[in-house]
């Protein structure tokens, strides 16, 4: 018999609603689990177990819904009511919302079960969860490594058993680069499919939540719970959400399958480019039309990617002054003077970084030669894909460019950690889905990440592709050894 923590959402599901599971015991191995781990992985920024019965008590007497009894962890930078949600910064100290986030609701609404915060970079700004005011999480798979970020708290619990299923965010690929680098599945929605209201904005044009899970039917069931309209966030889009495990056929015979040729160049480590290889081989034993595409802008995503995210950080940011939320600094003279101390005391140094950046690239005088320019580019890197989309239904691609990196290895080269990004950042820039699935091993055993994007708003398309691969590959299977 396999542990209780060792198994998927939608196994647990149907073992709660025939009752031979009860929650009350889940819920108790999952809190074991955490309590006997985290000391090592350190993925959570707050577990409670208390809070978590009296909200599995409140789940209990309603109906029972379609997450009922199923333990989430959410990522800190998503508001819970009464809970501190500090997106990992000194500067968040003491902040509690006063209202749940979209997303909290609904998967409330579904009875699932808020068990904790996960631990992030600070403001999600971040590859490797290291920029944390809590301390770096752990890659589960080689506790000397990162788990990838910036959800990487998320993603390691998720890794490591400590949670069935975790919520992350993704403004560059914070959901898919720590998905791939700790062997678990991570999705960013398209742009409006999911509500961000009650996420603590870091790029608002770029950022989507999104689910991390063991497997893809997970991903879809937890999909199919948050997407949806919802007239508190502006960028919402009013589309239907289909059922997303009806995408789940493990049939992709004439699915027409693109690979950009962009992708595969100098910087993927071999591990990485034999195991996607290898995936894209699996594709075509299945069935699936495999053809080239071209992505010709690709090259400029990370350069556009760093004057647009900063730039609407920069400004999002602006609100942290002292005066509405969270830290102030002790003593000041004046008010311009505690702003200032705030802030500097307050914020880590890639969040000073970032606003800096940003700064500048909104300047007058720079708006027109860098914002305005990236936004331009931002634009023929959308074209890229509406274009190539003609001829494919999804494009597949490795999610990272290496696998897991030794804590510390990156930190004082803000160039290369940026670099970590290159494959996932154009999903954000055209507004589209992506998702990461488990492809492989390096041969030091570190997890490889598969990333298979499509139209926006044809996450179905993604699911028919990755739950095809995964039912017929054993990757997602295989756990570390804790
Ligand atoms: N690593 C990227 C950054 O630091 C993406 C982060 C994210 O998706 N939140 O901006």
């Amino acid at each position: 018999m396999k542990e209780l923590y060792s198994l998927s959402a939608h196994e647990l599901q149907k073992m709660i609603a025939v009752g031979e599971v009860d929650p009350a015991t889940l819920l108790d191995a999952i809190f074991d689990r955490i309590g006997s781990l985290d000391k090592k992985v350190r993925a959570f920024a707050l577990a409670d177990k208390t809070k978590a019965n009296d909200r599995l008590k409140r789940a209990s007497e309603k109906k029972l819904g379609r997450l009922y009894g199923i333990p989430i962890l959410v990522k800190d930078n998503i508001c819970v009511k009464d809970e501190a949600t500090t997106c990992a910064s000194k500067i968040l100290a003491g902040f509690r919302p006063t209202y749940d986030a979209t997303v909290i609701r609904k998967l409330e609404d579904e009875g699932a079960v808020l068990i904790g915060k996960a631990n992030m970079d600070e403001f999600a700004f971040g590859s490797s969860c290291e920029t944390s005011c809590y301390g770096p999480t752990r890659n589960p798979w080689d506790l000397e490594r990162i788990p990838g970020g910036s959800s990487g708290g998320s993603v390691a619990a998720v890794a490591a058993d400590e949670t069935i299923a975790a919520l992350g965010s993704d403004t560059g690929g914070s959901i898919r680069q720590p998905a791939s680098l700790c062997g678990v599945v991570g999705l960013k929605p398209t742009y409006g499919r999911v509500s961000r209201y009650g996420l603590i904005a870091f790029a608002s044009s770029l950022d989507q939540i999104g689910p991390i899970t063991k497997d893809v039917r997970d991903a879809a069931l937890i999909l199919n719970v948050i997407a949806g309209y919802d007239e508190m966030d502006s960028t919402s889009v009013d589309v239907p959400v289909p059922d997303y495990t009806k995408s789940l056929t493990n049939d992709v015979k004439g699915l027409r399958i693109g690979v950009p040729k962009e992708y595969f160049i100098k910087g993927l480590d071999k591990d990485i480019e034999n195991s996607v290889k290898k995936a894209i081989d699996v594709f075509k034993k299945l069935g699936a039309k495999v053809s080239e595409v071209s992505l010709p802008h690709t090259e400029y995503a990370v350069s556009t990617y760093y004057i647009i995210a900063p730039a609407e950080a920069s400004s999002n940011l602006a609100r942290f002054d002292g005066v509405g939320y969270g830290f102030r600094a002790k003593e000041s003279a004046d008010l311009i003077d505690m702003y200032l101390k705030t802030r500097s005391e307050g914020f880590g140094d890639e969040a000073k970084r970032r606003i800096l950046l940003g700064t500048y690239c909104l300047s007058s005088g720079y708006y027109d030669a860098y914002y305005l320019k990236a936004l331009k580019v931002r634009t023929k890197i959308k074209e890229d894909f509406d274009k190539a989309f003609k001829d494919c239904d999804c494009i597949v691609t490795p999610t990272s460019p290496t696998a897991a990196f030794k804590i510390g290895e990156r930190m004082d080269d803000p160039l290369s950690m940026y670099l970590s990004d290159v494959y996932t950042i154009p999903a954000n820039m055209a507004g589209i889905p992506a998702i990461s699935v488990p492809c492989g091993f390096t041969a030091n055993g570190l997890p490889i990440g598969l990333q298979i994007l499509a139209k926006a708003f044809d996450e179905g398309a993604i699911f028919r592709a990755a739950y095809a691969f995964e039912q017929n590959t054993d990757f997602h299977l295989r756990k570390p050894k804790l």
